[in-house]
């Protein structure tokens, strides 16, 4: 919920507006007891919607952050990939490009698989997420 900051700001406003009020018929002497505690109950529920949204928009902020150093951390991984064979390398390792280009996802493809070799004399790596097949020479796995 986008908003919730905003309706805190809002709802705390609205309780102050109402704290001011308040205090103001109070100096005039304009309050009955049971005024002055119906406003009392009226400010307390104005507080815990405040309260409420602010909750809300704490989760929300967290939720973000987290989502924040996770694209971070994606971004930094692939910044240092190197593009070959048709597939990203780093650190010596093959990375499947269709979940890096589509999605940003680092995975790493398994393999050789001896038994899958090309006729081109290539050993197939696979994806584990999407089931992508890469044939790669043999050199090119350090
Ligand atoms: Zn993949």
């Amino acid at each position: 919920m986008p908003f919730d900051i905003a309706v805190g700001l809002s709802l705390a406003k609205n309780a102050l507006d109402l704290v001011k009020a308040v205090r103001e018929a109070h100096k005039q002497k304009k309050l009955t007891s049971e005024e002055m505690r119906d406003y009392l109950d009226t400010l307390q529920d104005k507080l815990v919607d405040v309260k409420t949204a602010l909750s809300d928009a704490d989760e929300e902020m967290r939720n973000l952050k987290r989502q924040l150093e996770e694209a971070t951390r994606k971004a930094d991984f692939g910044a240092s990939f190197t593009s070959k064979h048709g597939v990203y390398w780093r650190d010596g390792f093959p990375y499947c490009p269709i979940c890096w280009d589509n999605s940003r996802q680092t995975t790493r493809l398994s393999g050789p698989h001896p038994h899958i070799l090309t006729d081109a004399g290539k050993y197939v790596w696979t994806c584990s997420i999407d089931k992508g097949h890469f044939p790669l020479p043999s050199k090119a796995v350090k």
